[in-house]
């Protein structure tokens, strides 16, 4: 599937719900789907109105979409991450969740350093974080129970970073995270239980949709 680069508050109007993609703004009067509550395009509006049996299918196809659109994964990528969750022992819904989790820019974004996945993603190709010391550029990158994340030395001097332990502190952290913001850094201290992680996403239905 190609990349969405259309605005991205369409996507919340497409779901029904605020996924929270654009950082802060999501918390202000600004918030699209705020202002209008219906999705987008010509009939947006009036199918809201519309009473429609939903379908099964429909039902597992917009839960996968909504959480790959939260964590902004392509579709192959997250039809990869199910088979590998399909091979984890446990419950295969489950362990999808925690794989999306443990993905670096959502680990940054967790622990307060970037205000939304999309920022966190861009720091991370920039270049300004490190995991166990080493300097990484993948914000795909799955991390596991005792991997640092940290802030690199030289980028620590940029403003944005100066600023951000103060930001960063109203931010509440995980418990599955640990933060010290004097070395902006991080630490994953185990995989998140599943009610560690947003409630609104339904695992079941996905795992319905891939196993189909
Ligand atoms: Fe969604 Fe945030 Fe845009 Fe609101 S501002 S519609 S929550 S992305």
């Amino acid at each position: 599937m190609a990349k969405y680069r259309g605005p991205v508050c369409k996507l919340c109007r497409r779901e029904g719900e605020k996924l929270f993609l654009k950082g802060s703004r999501c918390l202000t009067p600004k918030c699209a789907f705020d202002r209008r509550a219906y999705a987008p395009g010509q009939h947006g509006k009036s199918s809201q109105f519309r009473r429609k049996r939903e379908s099964d299918y429909n039902r597992q196809l917009r839960a996968k979409q909504k959480a790959r659109r939260i964590y902004s994964i392509y579709e192959r990528q997250f039809r990869r991450y199910y088979e590998v969750s399909l091979r984890r022992r446990g419950l295969t819904g489950l362990n999808l969740l925690q794989i999306l989790e443990s993905r670096l820019d959502n680990v940054i974004y967790r622990l307060g350093y970037a205000d939304s996945r999309s920022h966190a993603r861009l720091l991370v190709t920039h270049g300004h974080f490190a995991v166990n010391g080493r300097r990484t550029d993948v914000p795909s990158m799955l991390l596991s129970p005792g991997d640092v994340v940290s802030v690199r030395e030289g980028s620590q001097k940029r403003q944005y970073f100066k600023d951000l332990a103060a930001a960063a502190e109203d931010a509440t952290v995980l418990p599955w995270l640990s933060r010290d913001l004097k070395k902006l850094a991080g630490t994953v201290i185990r995989l998140p239980e599943r009610s560690e992680i947003d409630g609104n996403l339904q695992e079941q239905l996905i795992v319905e949709y891939y196993s189909r």
